[in-house]
Parts: C-alpha cells; structure tokens; sequence
C-alpha cells in the first residue's frame, strides 16, 4: 500500500507517493504484529495517513538480514571505492527527489518548506556525498615496536549499528546516522521518529536504485518503547546511536549495558548559552541570537535559549532583539514567507505552552509572546522572558520551542559562571569584540561547540557534540567515523 499526497500550495506543486511498509532486506514489508502508527499535519492537527509499524519481531528479522549482509555483500567484502560509489549514487537521488523530501518533513514536522529544501536536505545530501569521499580514506597506523616486530592497525567495521532519529531535522538526522556508518562498513537497522517518518520511507525508495545489496539498510518504523528499545536490547545489533532526548538517552544506554553491553553514541539535548557584551557588534549579536533561539521554531538541540547580556547594552539589545522577534512570521509552512511554522505535536506543544506557564508561576515577566497563535494546529508565539533566574525551571530545563530567557551580567567572571551553570553542554556562543576576551571565554565554556559572533552554525568537517549530560561520541567530521569502526592491533613477529 502506498500514501500519496497532493501538494498544491505556495512553495511545492506536486504528488508525493510512499509505501509504507517497513523496508527490511531490500523490500517492503508488513509487520509481523501488524501495528500502525498514525502520522498527523501539526498546521492542522489531523492524520495524515497510517503507516506500518514495527516491534521486536521486525528489528529481529531486520538485524538478522543486516548481520547476513554484512557478512556476505557489504563490510570488507566490498572495497571502500565501491561503497563510495554507492553512497554518491545514493547522493545524487536524494538530490532528484529533494522536492518531495522537503514537501514531506515540512507536512509531518510543521517546518517551513524553504528550511526543509535549504537546511535539512541540502544539508543531508552534503553529509551522504562528504561521507562517500571518505569511504575509501579509511586507514590504519603502522606502529614501531621493537625490532623483532612489526605492527599496525587496521579500523574495522563493527557490524550491525542500530541508528535512533528524531523528528527536529528528520532528513539530516538520518543522512548524519547512515553516511559514516556505511563509509566503515557497517550494515544498518534505523527508526525514524514516529511523529516525521514519510522521508524516511520515500528515502527506502532509492536504495535499491542506488545499487545497495539488500539488508545493508534497513529502515523500521515504529514507537520508541517498542522498536526503539527493541533496537538498544538486541543481541544481534552491536552498536547503537541515537538522537533525541537526554531522557531516552539514559534508557538506551542502560538497555545497551544489560544487553550486549554495545557501545552508544548520544546526540542528546541542551540549554545553550549565549553572552553578549558591551564591546558586540549589536547588529550581528541581535541576527544571531534571534536565529539561535528561533530557528526552526526552537527545536534545535543547540538552540540559544539562555541569552546573558552585559549590563551596558542590555536595553538597547533587548530592544531590537524583540522588535526582530516580533517581525518573525510565523503561519503555513508552505507559505514562501514563512519563518515558523506550528510546533511538531500536540504533546511538544502542551509542553511549552506548561514550561510557560512556569514561567510566569515562577516569576519571570513573558516580555513578549507567551501564547496560542489561531485556534488549530500547534502554532506558538516566538516568546521572550525577562527576570529569570538560575533556579527557574525555564532556565535549568530544555524547552525545545520558541523560548528565549534573557538576563543580565555585570563580569566576564559571572558570565562564565552562569553559562556554565547548567547540567548540559552541547554548544555555547559569546559575541566581543575583544580577541583576547573572545578566545578565553571560548576555552572556558562546558560545551561541545563554542561559537564566537555568530550561532547554532554546523560545519560538516567539524565535530558536532556534548559535554556533560549533552552526550558521548561526537558526530559529522572525521570524528564520526569512530562511533562506527573498531580499532585492532596486529603484532607481526619478524
Ligand atoms: P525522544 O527522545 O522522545 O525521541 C527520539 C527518538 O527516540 C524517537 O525515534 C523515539 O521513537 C525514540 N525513543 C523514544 N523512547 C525510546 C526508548 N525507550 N528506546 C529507544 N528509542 C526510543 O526525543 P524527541 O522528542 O523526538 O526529540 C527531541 C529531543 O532530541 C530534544 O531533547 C533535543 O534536544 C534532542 N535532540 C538532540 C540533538 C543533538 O544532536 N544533540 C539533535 C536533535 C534533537
């Protein structure tokens, strides 16, 4: 069966059909349990379409034909080229289709069809073309021992690597997950997120296409509880790597450790800061920090929701910060000039609208914002909290929406202190004009990513990753490659 779409709107005209069974050893299929899972259009609230969903039976059946195929069609079987070639192939399809993509994530995840196009698809098919680069640069050292020896490593492909997505950037998440996992050779059983999973299944659509030997990828929909975890406590699957909260990161790596104790990779979540002193540019510091808390409706895991401003400029910023915010346009997805489209889901937006509330229970003043925007779909006003202090819990926690909490400091001292007061650490941005200052404070920030006047940027040959309870592992770059490969040492007696 297959869920077709038509698009006629602003941004994209156009049909988009998808199957929607699983796709497990090169083909579609139906789950064992039958399960469903309804997909909804967040600007309305409605379902969309009903899609197959799988359980412990599936990931089983799928981790079973990833394992024979890594034995027989893909890991060391095949040169590095020839997987190179595929993933480029792979490439060039998902840019033949990169209309529909976007159509779909902006349909299931409420972005703006342009963020969908411009972001997350150009941003996924760079991912799967700079990874194919690397799928034949994987190497080894030759290391001196002692005379009678002679010794090397060889980077080996793990296996099977279970891959766990979210919905925030549903395509690049999923690019970010395959593209270094198959350049080491590793085969694949991926979960979308349930709330974005029609990109995933139109993406299973080209697999084929590309040249892929079946069971090198598979892709299984399914609920976090049941196929999710089924993925972190499988015996078959040897790695697992996921994104998503910092709440489910923990259940995966206790599952991991009471399975086959495999080791994880964490993307998890964050509570950015973002200081801004006297000396700033205003104008850049302002566009920055409007697009590090504001893009994508804050649901960016690096989102600048804590912004810290010194106490000289703190009126002036406060005033243009909120004058942008209050020109953010926010309405249909598919409306060319769209900057926020609705939140992802009823649940995402119960939840913000109850960390707002306290907010206010707490003390903070909703210096703008603060509300529903129309009467369906799940549309929040860009809000903006002033007298907030360190204890609240729209300060300590992760909101994931459209949230700033902005507060004062006098010291660089402070500053630091305050930035670094918090149990995440996945990114940090600080804006001066004072190289000296700039670098000390860049180096002095608990945070994976340090950002010097500028915001919520990722550069594909960059590492990408947390600090503290923001994760383990780092992701995009060279570094990625290692969440995938063992290392082994050969010892050579001469
Ligand atoms: P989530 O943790 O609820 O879900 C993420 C994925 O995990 C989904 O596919 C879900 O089905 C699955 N899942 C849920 N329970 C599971 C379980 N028990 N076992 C295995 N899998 C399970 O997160 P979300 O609400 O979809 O995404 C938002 C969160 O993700 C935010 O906290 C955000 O900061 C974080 N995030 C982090 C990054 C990063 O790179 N650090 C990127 C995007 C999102």
């Amino acid at each position: 069966s297959t869920f077709t779409h038509h698009f006629n709107t602003a941004a994209y005209k156009g049909t988009v059909a998808v199957p929607l069974g699983l796709y497990i050893n090169g083909e579609f299929v139906d789950p064992v349990e039958n399960g469903t899972l309804d997909v909804h259009n967040p600007s309305t609230g409605k379902i969309v379409t009903s899609i197959a969903a799988g359980t412990k039976a599936d990931i089983d059946i799928a981790a079973r034909a990833a394992k024979k195929a890594f034995k027989t069609s893909w890991g060391l079987k095949v040169p590095g080229a020839q997987r190179g070639k595929l993933m480029a192939k792979l490439a060039e399809l998902m840019e033949k289709h990169i209309e529909e993509f976007a159509a779909l994530d902006a349909l299931t995840n409420g972005k703006a069809f342009k963020t969908a196009y411009g972001r997350d698809l150009k941003g996924a098919i760079s991912v799967m073309q700079y990874y194919a680069g690397w799928a034949d640069k994987i190497t080894g050292k030759t290391i001196e021992t002692n005379e009678n020896k002679m010794a090397y490593t060889r980077h080996e492909p793990i296996g099977v690597v279970g891959q766990i997505i979210p919905w925030n950037v549903p395509m690049f998440s999923l690019s970010l997950k395959i593209a270094p996992a198959l350049a080491t050779g590793n085969t694949i059983v991926l979960k979308p997120s349930e709330l974005t999973p029609l990109s995933a299944l139109l993406f299973c659509t080209l697999i084929a296409e590309a040249g892929f030997p079946p069971g090198v990828i598979n892709i299984v929909n399914g609920y976090g509880a049941t196929a999710g975890q089924a993925i972190s406590e499988s015996l078959i699957i040897e790695k697992v790597a996921f994104t998503g909260s910092t709440l489910t990161g923990r259940k995966i790596m206790e599952a991991a450790a009471k399975s086959n104790l495999k080791p994880v990779t964490l993307e998890l979540g964050g509570k950015s800061p973002n200081v801004i002193f006297d000396d700033a540019d205003l104008d850049q510091a302002v566009k920055w920090a409007i697009h590090g808390i504001y893009f994508n409706h804050g649901q960016n895991c690096s989102a600048g929701s804590r912004i810290f401003i010194q106490a000289g400029i703190y009126d002036e910023f406060l005033r243009q910060f909120t004058e942008q915010a209050l020109a953010l346009k926010v309405g249909d997805p598919f409306d060319p000039s769209t900057f926020q489209g609705p939140q992802v889901s009823k649940t995402q937006f119960e939840r913000i609208m109850g960390y707002i509330s306290s907010g206010k229970s707490d003390g903070a003043t909703v210096h703008i914002g603060g509300n529903r925007i129309g009467e369906e779909g799940y549309f929040i006003q860009p809000t903006i909290f002033t007298d907030c202090t360190s204890n609240m819990k729209i300060v300590r926690e992760e909101i994931f929406g459209p949230v700033a909490c902005v507060m004062k400091f006098t010291t660089e001292e402070e500053a630091i202190e305050q930035a670094n007061d918090t149990s995440y650490g996945l990114a940090a941005s600080v804006f001066t004009k004072d190289i000296d200052r700039a670098i000390r404070f860049a180096h002095a920030l608990e945070a994976g990513t340090a950002w010097i006047n500028c915001a919520n940027q990722t550069e594909i040959s960059l590492p990408f990753g947390g600090f503290k309870q923001s994760g383990i592992g780092r992701e995009l770059s060279e570094y990625a490659l290692e969440n995938y490969t063992n290392v082994k040492a050969v010892h050579v007696n001469i």
